[in-house]
Formats: C-alpha cells, structure tokens, sequence
C-alpha cells in the first residue's frame, strides 16, 4: 500500500497494518489510521513529578476544594503516561486555531480545553516505539473529524491533522476513606480532575434557611420596638454561625 506524505506530498510505501512512520524524503513523522495520514507528535513534559504533586497541593490547598485537602489527602498512586489526542490546526479569515479531540476514551474533563504550544511538538520517532508510557489512539481519526464537523468547522479550513502524545501525571489520592484521581498536564501543570472532596454548599444553606425563619417567626411574634432588638441579636447569631461554617468546610 502507498500513502501520501501529508508535508512533501511524496508516495510512501507502508506495510499492511503498520501504523507509525518516517517519510524517508522528508523525515516527518506520520501517523496512518485506516490509509489516513496525519502527521505524529510528541509533547514532552516541562515539568518533573515532584513538580507536578506540588502543583496538585497548590490545587488542594485553593478554593473549590474542601478545607485541609493539601494536608489530609494522602497520595497512594502515580502514573505518567503520554495521553493521545487528534489535533487539528484551522484557519479561518486569518485567524489560527487549535481544536483538540480525546483518542483514547477518558474520564479527564478538561483535555479540549488544553493548550497545546506548538513550538514544543517534536516529531514522533524510533526511540519512542518501545516507551510503554506512549497509550495509542483508541478513537478513530474520522470519528474526530465527524466531531468537528458537528461542531460547525469547515472541513476544508483545517490547516494541519495531527495525532499528539501528551504528557499527563495521573495521582491517586485517599480523602476520609473516598478514593480520588486527579491529572496534571506536564506541559501546562494544569490540574485537571472530574470528582474531588468539593466545598460544600449545605451548611451554609441551612444557616440561611434558619435566619430566614427565625426572622419571619420574630416578625409575626413580636411588636414594636422588642422586634428591634431580637431582629439585631438574631443577625449577630447569623454572622456567627456563618464565620463558623467558614471555618470548618
Ligand atoms: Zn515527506
């Protein structure tokens, strides 16, 4: 079988079922899906793994997460692996952009919203064949082109197909017995999780719900000027309340 170098134009000769490839005229490296051929990339990781679990403690200590997370949580796993992506290059009335598909299925919300710098893709090449961290695409390349025409781009804008290994830190971490993952990108050192030990939104609601009652009751109850008086002192118990709940979620 022949294919089309997608940079020089050249025909290249593949073997049935070969999927990785180096055009021997211009040494891109090309990724072949079912006689489609787009160019094979690899992201390597700007950061180490002590820098990415620090980036997950900064995360854990921030504030959507549950007070006390960076302290509490304990780290029972990690895992680096070179997660797969169809990247497409579009242009569009001069303006470049980059839309990113999941290869492979994946719980990690976040992935399309990545930023992927192009200066940092280098080619795919022999040396990579054997590293067991590289996962291969597991979502056809049409079905992420189907993906993006369902999103309104234009086929034909599309400047650039890419398949893209991207580095990512997959942590395990134990919370109260609750058993958590998070993904940190190694290029960005962006956290990316689905579930974590959010703050929660209940005691404040039950503070509210029972100053609102207890000011309609005060209300009903009590005539002028004692509801003054019991309107204040309820409200400084609020405040209270309010602050203690701060504290302890
Ligand atoms: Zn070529």
């Amino acid at each position: 079988m022949e294919v089309q170098c997608p940079q020089c134009g050249a025909s290249v000769n593949v073997i049935e079922g070969q999927t990785f490839l180096t055009c021997e005229y211009c040494s891109s490296a090309v990724y072949i899906d079912k006689s489609q051929v787009v160019f094979h990339y690899m992201l390597e990781p700007t950061i180490d793994q002590p820098n990415a679990e620090a980036s997950l403690k900064r995360w854990m200590a921030g504030s959507k997460t549950v007070k006390g997370l960076d302290k509490e949580a304990q780290v029972t796993g990690t895992e680096f692996i070179y997660f797969p992506i169809w990247y497409f290059k579009i242009k569009q009335n001069g303006d470049e952009k980059i839309k990113v598909q999941p290869a492979s299925p994946t719980p990690i919300p976040g992935i399309k919203e990545l930023s992927i710098p192009a200066g940092d893709l280098r080619f795919y090449n022999e040396n990579d064949a054997g590293n067991t961290a590289i996962q291969e695409p597991h979502v056809l390349y049409t079905s992420a082109v189907e993906w993006l025409v369902n999103e309104g781009v234009d086929i034909s804008t599309v400047t650039l197909s890419a398949l893209v290994h991207i580095p990512l830190y997959i942590f395990q971490y134990n919370f109260k017995e609750n058993n958590y993952s998070a993904a940190v990108d190694g290029s960005s050192s962006e956290v990316m999780v689905s579930e974590f030990p959010s703050k929660s939104e209940m005691p404040y609601l039950i503070v509210g719900g029972g100053a609102t009652i207890l000011f309609f009751l005060e209300g009903m109850l009590l005539g002028f000027p004692e509801v003054l008086v019991a309107y204040l002192v309820t409200a400084l118990i609020v405040i209270i309340a309010a602050v203690l709940v701060a504290e302890r979620v």
